[in-house]
């Protein structure tokens, strides 16, 4: 046995030791899926570890990492007396595995066979990875070879969201800077447009941060840099985040329309007004009914994104969220869970937070499910975060022929990406097919994170930024899609 439990976890950091440490990351997640909210300790001694884990020998690294994970999760889930939804996935992206596998030419229901043989995932769950996989299947089907997606970046909001690991700035505090920022971005898309030039352009992404913090004349003159710079004539679909509904006003909408946006975020994130007070986004439940009316003035296809397990909300008070979600009908759905990240301030204040908060049941999936039905919507991508409520999922839900495709591009790495931003990544994709839920070759580049860096490293950026799109036009061939 390659697993030893000496002594059962209890309030404090789990003490483990492990004999390679390059199983370290799969372990973890493991380990925190069972004992939410605990950070385990490393141990150099097994004397010193409640838990001891020994890597089994196997042929290879992936059987060897397979193997660890069903035995260390039979053992986590019989002394816990629970399974987990997703079984012994760990990972970002569960559907990489069932496209690879539809891909690979097995039927839906041998995916869905072989999802819970191998990660030990729940039925429910595995049909639902699948039946996302055959959608973003069909969706990609019909890409432009060598194509691109674009990716702008924000790093400003209203204010900052008590969950939010994002690198993402209050605006407020950036005064002149927001305009020497602007410069900076203009810089990098007026000069990623000589080496993209020819490429055909899939989709735009104007993310952060919220993009909408700016004024209507900022976000005009950086959309018109981006027209007069790009060629986005064969484009099928231009989103922006307006995300925050306290940053939406008819001027900005306007300016979006004209110059080509066809898709929107207005996000809620909940329509309880205590709960948005305890996570600060500085907005009522009447200024997002507003913004979404606003909103609907325009041909915009409308997403609103909530989020599930939020501090002390309770079955009943999703439940209303989602039944005045159901009322407004947007066109596409985005749940989340609720994660526990790294940088957010939840996780400052997580001794404040935890009892009341995570709290997704087998209810509230069904709730959630229910509402999107009603709204003529299937999932259509989805992905997965380490510290999540309820060990559960962030999904997109939407119409047929009303889905984001950048969100499924992305979320699979099926396209290359110039990202121009501060912190933003750009990739490119080549190599071989997935392997066991691997990622194709992607090459990356990322932009200084702090924004006075990135202004103030905007000519080295640039430089970077050239040598990594020629490099691809040299290799043109080697793109996969
Ligand atoms: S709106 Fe999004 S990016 Fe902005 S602070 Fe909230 S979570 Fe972070």
């Amino acid at each position: 046995m390659s697993i030893q439990i000496t002594s059962p976890p209890g309030e404090g950091p789990i003490r483990l030791y492990i004999d390679n440490d390059s199983f370290l990351y799969d372990v973890y997640g493991l380990l925190t899926a069972f004992y939410p909210g605990n950070r385990p300790e490393i141990m150099s001694e097994a004397s010193d570890a409640q838990i001891v884990i020994n890597v089994p020998e196997a042929p290879d690294r992936i059987t060897q990492k397979n193997t660890l994970k069903k035995e260390l999760y039979n053992e986590l889930s019989r002394r816990q007396g629970h399974t987990l939804p997703w079984g012994t996935l760990t990972g970002v992206r569960p559907t990489k595995l069932t496209l690879r596998e539809l891909d690979r030419g097995r039927s839906f229901e041998e995916t869905v066979e072989y999802m819970k043989a191998n990660y030990l995932t729940s039925e429910k769950k595995a049909r639902l990875a699948t039946e996302i996989a055959v959608r973003e299947r069909q969706m990609m089907s019909s890409l432009h070879d060598g194509s691109v997606c674009l990716y702008i970046g924000i790093p400003f909001c209203p204010s900052i969201c008590l969950y939010c690991s994002f690198s993402s700035y209050a605006i407020g505090a950036f005064g002149d800077s927001v305009e020497d920022y602007l410069d900076a971005l203009k810089t990098e898309i007026k000069n990623a447009s000589r080496v993209l030039n020819g490429r055909h352009i899939e989709a735009v992404y104007f993310g952060g941060g919220t993009p909408t913090s700016l004024s209507a004349t900022q976000l005009d003159g950086l959309l018109g840099t981006l027209d007069s710079s790009i060629d986005l004539s064969g484009t099928s679909e231009f989103t922006v985040e307006a995300g925050r509904p306290d940053s939406i006003t008819d001027d900005k909408l306007k300016v979006l329309a004209s110059h080509g946006v066809d898709r929107i975020s207005v996000n809620p994130q909940t329509l309880q007004q205590k709960t948005l007070d305890t996570i600060g986004r500085r907005h009522t439940v009447d200024d997002f009914c507003r913004a979404y009316s606003m909103a609907r003035n325009y041909p915009f296809l409308i997403n609103t994104d909530l989020i599930v397990g939020l501090p002390g909300e309770v079955e009943n008070e999703v439940r209303d969220t989602l039944e005045r979600i159901v009322e407004l009908s947007p066109d596409n759905l985005t749940v989340h869970s609720l994660a526990k990240k790294r940088a957010s301030r939840l996780t400052e204040q997580w001794d404040e937070f935890a009892s009341g908060a995570f709290v997704y049941t087998d209810t509230i999936e069904q709730l959630v499910f229910d509402a999107a039905r009603r709204l003529d919507m299937e999932p259509y991508y989805m992905y997965r975060q380490k510290e999540i409520a309820g060990n559960m999922e962030n999904v997109g839900f939407a119409r047929a022929g009303e889905e984001c495709l950048y969100n499924v591009l992305m979320m699979e790495e099926a396209c290359d990406i110039a990202a121009f931003g501060a912190g933003a990544v750009s990739k490119r994709i080549s190599g071989t097919p997935a392997h066991d839920g691997m990622r194709e070759k992607a090459d990356r580049i990322r932009n200084p994170k702090d924004v006075k860096n990135y202004i103030d490293r905007i000519e080295e950026t640039v430089q970077k930024k050239d040598k990594f799109f020629q490099l691809y036009s040299v290799k043109k061939t080697s793109s996969v899609i």
